[in-house]
């Protein structure tokens, strides 16, 4: 079940500030507080999601489309694209996962090696 208290809902929210790359209707794109990477954006749906598999099976496809079209805006926006990237979304306990809203995380800048 969804945790209104995460951390990324109070963000959502404006009752913890973030660093900002990029917000519309549908979604919020903000640096990492931890960065693992020169670049190192988070980016999260608006909608109320604990995981990428409740994201896909919850949202409608409206949202869908429009959240990973604007990962690929921010990639854009972030220059990186001929450079290179990665992306990663922790799941779960197993996945590693710490902050229960799905989010995108953004590595570039560098030569992105083993992250744990
Ligand atoms: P996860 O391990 O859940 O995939 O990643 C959570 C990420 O959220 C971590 O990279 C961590 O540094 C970041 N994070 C945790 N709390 C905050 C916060 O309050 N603000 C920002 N900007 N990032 C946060």
């Amino acid at each position: 079940m969804y945790d209104k208290n995460n951390i990324f809902a109070k963000i959502l929210r404006k009752e913890i500030p973030c660093d900002k790359v990029y917000e519309d209707e549908v979604s919020l794109f903000f640096n990492d507080v931890n960065p693992q990477a020169k670049i190192h954006v988070l980016g999260i749906p608006k909608f109320p999601c604990s995981t990428f598999s409740e994201f896909t099976k919850n949202a409608n496809n409206e949202i869908i489309t429009s959240f990973f079209k604007n990962v690929q805006l921010v990639i854009n926006k972030l220059n990186v694209e001929k450079s290179g990237y990665r992306l990663i979304t922790n799941s779960g306990e197993d996945g590693g996962q710490e902050v229960a809203h799905f989010h995108i995380h953004i590595l570039a800048g560098e030569k992105i090696g083993i992250i744990k």
